[in-house]
């Protein structure tokens, strides 16, 4: 059976097989090293009281701030201290009453109310005890488990942006283009776009549509994690890229995608690096790098993949006729979608106009609720 006798993978098929080729790292377990918080504290800044004082003027004997040994000072009765948030009680008190509820009287400071055994503090291990597992072993990376790991001492380091390179492919790409020529449109959308997703973005040159140039350039990208093309990788006579690859021993994962645009998309392993090879046209390869992008980076950082899609009115009916879903460019108005007259793959113009582009199912659909994703 040959290859084109086989069914086109679905966008989601091919996005779960691309994320569960990646490796991924994982998180170790998080263990409390201590009581969490280590001493009662106080959440508020205030005073410091003895609740049994009531609402008698207090003396006051002085200040604590975060980082302040407690010992320094004892709350006896009529008395208070001066509390900052996150600062650890002194011994004799037994209540915080914030700033806002303290009035200053030539007798000492006054409360407005009286307070009750425990306002405002956080009790010591209320939130951890020490040796207590906080997260499981094994899973994503986010910010607050980073923050975690650092909080019980564990290593801790911004994590490093991934490092995107990005190469057009085609001779008819020029800075100055005579009529039967063109500007590279692509190497610079899918750069911003790379950006905008987080990763650290390297342009490479133009590659031309020669077999002996793409393989060397291929064998050349020691300082990428991830490479992105653009062209070269359909049907056409001059799209050497899937060849190329193969001939270098790839481990190609998909090479056609049921979705327009976007359906020549490539997906291989060549060195240990990914390698996602996106049609030419415009709208093919922006929609190609916004889908696939953010899965990649986050498998290769070990975090969730975000959510691509928000959920829509579509305001007017879209024809898609053929057997693939459509992605169209659309502007939107709240939570309504309004169609853009695409004139499909090459019509970088209406995708430009639009703000996101709208889930079409294959056949077309009326007005109506349909997934969106956001133009970034
Ligand atoms: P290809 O996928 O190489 O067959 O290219 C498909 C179409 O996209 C052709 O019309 C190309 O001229 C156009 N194209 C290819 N690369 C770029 C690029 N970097 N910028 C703009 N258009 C391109
Ligand atoms: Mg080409």
């Amino acid at each position: 059976m040959g290859a084109m006798a086989q069914p086109l993978l679905s966008l989601d098929e091919a996005i779960l097989l691309l994320a569960e080729a990646i490796p991924t790292p994982k998180l170790g377990a998080i263990l409390a090293d201590r009581d969490d918080p280590a001493l009662d504290r106080s959440s508020m800044d205030g005073i410091a009281v003895r609740a049994s004082d009531g609402v008698a003027p207090r003396r006051v004997l002085g200040t604590l701030f975060a980082g302040d040994d407690p010992a320094s000072v004892r709350v006896d009765p009529g008395t208070c201290v001066r509390i900052m948030t996150g600062a650890a009680l002194p011994s004799g008190a037994d209540a915080v009453v914030p700033v806002e509820e303290i009035q200053e009287t030539p007798g000492g400071l006054v409360v407005k109310g009286a307070p009750c055994i425990g306002d405002w503090i956080r009790r010591r291990g209320s939130q951890a005890r020490k040796g207590d597992l906080l997260v499981p072993e094994g899973l994503p990376i986010n910010a607050a488990r980073v923050g975690l790991r650092a909080q019980v001492g564990g290593r801790y380091g911004i994590p490093k942006r991934i490092r995107v390179g990005i190469a057009s492919t085609g001779d008819e790409l020029v800075l100055d283009p005579q009529p039967h020529q063109i500007r590279d449109s692509n190497g610079p959308m899918m750069a911003a776009l790379a950006h905008a997703l987080g990763a650290e973005v390297h342009v490479l040159p133009p590659v031309p549509d020669d077999p002996a140039a793409i393989a060397t350039f291929l064998k050349g990208l020691e300082s990428t994690d991830i490479l992105l093309t653009a062209g070269g990788v359909s049907m056409g006579e001059k799209d050497y890229l899937p060849k190329v690859l193969q001939q270098l021993g790839a481990q190609i994962l998909f090479h056609r995608i049921r979705l327009k645009p976007g359906k020549p998309m490539l997906a291989a392993f060549l060195d240990g690096r990914i390698i996602l090879c996106l049609p030419g046209n415009p709208v093919s390869a922006y929609m190609n790098t916004r889908l696939f992008l953010p899965v990649v980076l986050a498998r290769l950082e070990g975090r969730t993949p975000p959510t691509l899609w928000r959920m829509g009115r579509l305001i007017a009916p879209v024809a898609n006729p053929g057997d693939r879903p459509m992605l169209h460019p659309c502007k939107r108005r709240g939570d309504e979608l309004v169609p853009l007259a695409s004139k499909g793959s090459a019509d970088l113009v209406r995708l430009a106009q639009g703000d996101v582009c709208a889930w079409i199912p294959e056949g077309g659909m009326q007005a109506g609720e349909t997934k969106y994703l956001e133009l970034l």
